[in-house]
């Protein structure tokens, strides 16, 4: 059980810190929704961890080690308790590589949530429940920094960062974002939050940095995104435009080939992958990225086979054929088109494409209604 024992000057300072972060973010601050106004002992009974799982509550959740007083508070508004402690893999500690997108306090800790200097092996933290809201009173993210100012002013030591309080969906996963004509460097707690900052006019515009994030696309739009390092995470807060600060970290980048594995920048081409993992780019990295962008490329990319094309969108070849003929309203008709590009991996050049799809018409004994360009006699390579 969680005792939490309310005094006049408690209430006092924390009404002042909370008013005052409020203040310097430029945020309305409602005084009459601070969670309370008495004086006297509130008491908290631990969520059984099993019963956790399944919590279908939102609000503000408190996660404590008494033994070391040490607390953390959040708040889940758009998921349940149960999601926001056990989103993921239920292995991920012991199975998913290291950037896995699972962010549950518990299953999967990442360390680069504050979280994580509670929830350690072997520590006896309990997990409870301040305040039941609805989803929608959650959304007024207020309620989160007036009951961090009430934990920390009653004296436990929070491990929140206080810049991170307050953010719709926050999960400890900031990136950064390079807008590449510029090299403009840019943090963000959230995909999301780049997404309304960087591509305000672009619907659906964290489905155009998902996947630059997660290393499937080099960029979009004008920027590539990663992770934000774990090192970087602390220097950066507080400030979104670290074009000036990036430079303290070295370079970790690489250049693969569809393969995964890496190449020179010799032998760089349209097709190779980028993995950047911290600090800047350089500027051959950037050259190269501004030499493959859309727009500058889509005017030379007409493949000399028939039936290949060059998908500006996603950066890669990929093929056409048709899977059947019939007649209908007397006219002979061709449809049923495929469209192919090989499942998580880009054809090396347009010629590879050619080549696949020249096997896959022949495997499938659709050379009467389709054109060649290897005369049906489909080269190894
Ligand atoms: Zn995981």
């Amino acid at each position: 059980m969680f005792r939490f024992a309310i005094s006049e000057e408690l209430l006092q300072k924390a009404r002042e810190h909370s008013l005052e972060w409020h203040t310097q973010r430029g945020n309305k601050y409602n005084r009459e929704l601070f969670p309370i106004d008495f004086e006297g002992e509130m008491t908290f009974e631990a969520i059984d961890l099993e019963d956790l799982k399944s919590d279908k509550r939102n609000g503000i959740y408190f996660i404590f080690d008494e033994s070391r007083n040490m607390g953390y508070v959040g708040m889940a508004s758009s998921m349940t308790f149960g999601q926001r402690f056990y989103n993921g893999k239920e292995d991920c500690k012991e199975n998913c590589p290291s950037k896995c997108g699972c962010f549950g306090h518990i299953n999967s800790t990442p360390d680069t949530c504050r979280s994580s200097r509670v929830i350690t092996p072997n520590a006896e933290y309990r997990v409870y429940c301040l305040a039941e809201m609805d989803a929608a009173t959650a959304q007024v993210m207020q309620s989160e920094v007036d009951w961090y100012y009430l934990l920390l002013e009653s004296g436990i030591e929070m491990t929140n960062a206080d810049w991170a309080l307050g953010r719709a969906g926050y999960t400890g996963r900031p990136i950064v974002s390079c807008h590449i004509e510029s090299a403009t460097y840019y943090h963000f707690l959230t995909i999301s939050e780049a997404a309304l900052t960087l591509l305000p006019n672009h619907s659906g515009g964290a489905g155009a940095i998902g996947p630059v994030v997660s290393g499937l696309q080099n960029q979009l739009n004008g920027y590539t995104h990663r992770y934000a390092a774990h090192d970087e995470l602390e220097f950066y807060q507080g400030h979104q435009e670290i074009t000036e600060l990036i430079g303290e970290f070295p370079r970790v980048l690489e250049w693969r080939d569809n393969q995964g594995k890496p190449v020179g920048e010799d032998d760089i081409n349209r097709n190779s992958l980028l993995k950047w993992d911290a600090g800047p780019m350089n500027e051959y990295d950037i050259n190269h990225l501004k030499r493959y962008s859309r727009g500058t490329y889509d005017k030379s990319n007409k493949s000399e086979y028939k039936w290949v094309y060059w998908d500006s969108h996603y950066v890669r070849w990929y093929w056409k054929a048709y899977t059947r003929s019939f007649r209908a309203d007397g006219v002979k008709r061709r449809e049923n088109m495929v469209r192919k590009n090989k499942h998580g991996a880009n054809f090396s050049s347009d010629r590879e494409a050619a080549i696949e799809r020249e096997n896959w018409i022949i495997e499938n004994k659709l050379k009467d209604i389709n054109t060649s360009n290897f005369d049906w006699k489909s080269p190894k390579e």
